[in-house]
């Protein structure tokens, strides 16, 4: 199969690509940019949140760990989510 089928998220029915809003149930689909804008963030969430971890003390160390665990949850789901819909994609 060369075409790109996209199924919905939440009844899994084949839906056009481009479509915003799935014809069968009407839940709002997310865009894979989205999914990887998510990644990003929490990456860089991440990242930032080291870096104020291992360089400051007291407040800003909290708001670091803060991050990290922001950071991480968002990289995870986000990309989660993304396997999910790939994996989708090709089976069934
Ligand atoms: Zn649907």
């Amino acid at each position: 199969m060369s075409r790109d089928r996209v199924h919905c998220v939440d009844c899994r029915e084949p839906i056009p690509s481009d479509a915003q809003i799935c014809p069968h149930c009407e839940t709002v689909q997310p865009s894979p940019l989205l999914d990887v804008g998510v990644v990003v963030a929490g990456v860089f969430a991440f990242v930032f949140g080291v870096i104020l971890a291992l360089m400051t003390l007291g407040t800003t160390r909290m708001l670091g760990l803060g991050l990290i665990v922001v950071g991480f949850g968002l990289a995870v789901g986000g990309y989660t989510r993304y396997v999910d819909r790939q994996a989708g994609r090709r089976g069934r």
